[in-house]
């Protein structure tokens, strides 16, 4: 309360709280009075009582992502993907690679081989592209799918690729082993409920300006659905400086996820950083700084890519970090990296 709030004030701040169905605690200080407010309150928002007369400051102490937050599960959460693949824990990072766009069959198979022969153990690839401007290449849709579907079959890799629209669900979810919501959707309402009331995981990307607690409010969301397989992805923010690189790698996010919550966390070098060859350095630096997984942009001829050219390896410079990535692993094997 404010230093000269008066005892009508006050009451009537206590009175406004156990409305609410909540309890306080008051500490009567000889300058001022402290209100705690005990129970239900992530309804709420702090502005709220702000409004109230006499009122200084409102602080939440507890997070508002409860089911995400590592307060209320003190464990990690591992992600299994057909009880195969695992993300989180202790399990050593996984890899996700392939195109930003799937193009076609033969070059998706082409990709899907070498990623499987390097050690990754998923296959990404959009067949609903998000483009900003209308008549860019929005992806090939159900073909895409398909071929999806035709590399996960001959090489046994599990399949990523984005939802866009929560009307295509059924659709994404027959021919793809996680759902991806993209940077742009992160906050895109009734498409986090839907995939939320899915059985499937769900990698969730931070926002391209979403703070921490936006992004952890969106995996929230998916799990009050009833949907507990989030993996969240860090593929860079926007800030000031967008000269040399498309976004600004945020690697300290990763350790801060890592104690804020349970879940896995993996991170996207491609978008992160928009230059190929910024890739290979950066994706090192997630893996040190805790990522428990990667996923890369992959291409056999990446100037030709219908997106995100700039930022994708070849089939050279990515044999060449997966080497480098075995090797960092085993190293780190023996260091705690989330310390
Ligand atoms: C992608 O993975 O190709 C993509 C569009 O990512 P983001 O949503 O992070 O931009
Ligand atoms: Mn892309």
């Amino acid at each position: 309360m404010e230093p000269g709030a008066s005892e009508a004030q006050t009451n009537s701040v206590i009175n406004y709280i156990h409305d609410l169905g909540m309890k306080t605690v008051v500490n009567r200080g000889v300058i001022q009075t402290v209100i705690a407010a005990i129970g239900e309150s992530s309804k709420y928002s702090t502005e709220q009582f702000e409004t109230l007369d006499g009122v200084r400051k409102v602080e939440r102490i507890q997070v508002p992502f409860k089911l995400a937050s590592r307060d209320s599960h003190h464990n990690d959460t591992i992600v299994s993907i057909n009880n195969d693949i695992k993300f989180g824990g202790n399990n050593p990072p996984v890899v996700i690679a392939g195109p930003c766009s799937v193009e076609n069959e033969e070059n998706l198979l082409a990709i899907a081989r070498i990623a499987k022969e390097s050690g990754a153990k998923m296959l990404r690839g959009g067949a609903f592209k998000p483009r900003t401007g209308p008549r860019m290449f929005e992806g090939l849709g159900k073909l895409g799918l398909e071929y999806l579907d035709a590399a996960r079959k001959e090489t046994g890799l599990a399949v990523v690729s984005e939802i866009m629209d929560p009307r295509d669900i059924d659709l994404v979810c027959e021919f793809t082993d996680m759902l991806q919501v993209g940077a742009r959707n992160m906050q895109n309402f009734t498409l986090l409920n839907e995939v939320g009331k899915t059985n499937k995981p769900v990698l969730l990307k931070r926002g391209l300006s979403a703070t921490v607690e936006e992004w952890l409010l969106a995996a929230e969301r998916i799990m009050d659905k009833g949907n507990n397989n989030v993996i969240l992805c860090e593929r860079g923010i926007r800030t000031f400086d967008n000269k040399y690189t498309r976004n600004t790698a945020d690697i300290a996010v990763i350790p801060l996820i890592r104690r804020l919550s349970h879940l896995p966390v993996i991170f996207d070098p491609s978008h992160a950083t928009g230059k190929w060859n910024l890739v290979s350095p950066i994706s090192k630096a997630a893996i040190v700084a805790g990522a428990q997984g990667l996923i890369i942009e992959v291409h056999p001829n990446p100037e030709k890519a219908l997106s995100d050219g700039p930022q994708t390896l070849n089939f050279k410079n990515f044999k060449q970090l997966m080497k480098e990535i075995q090797i960092l692993v085993s190293v780190l094997g023996t260091v705690n990296v989330s310390n």
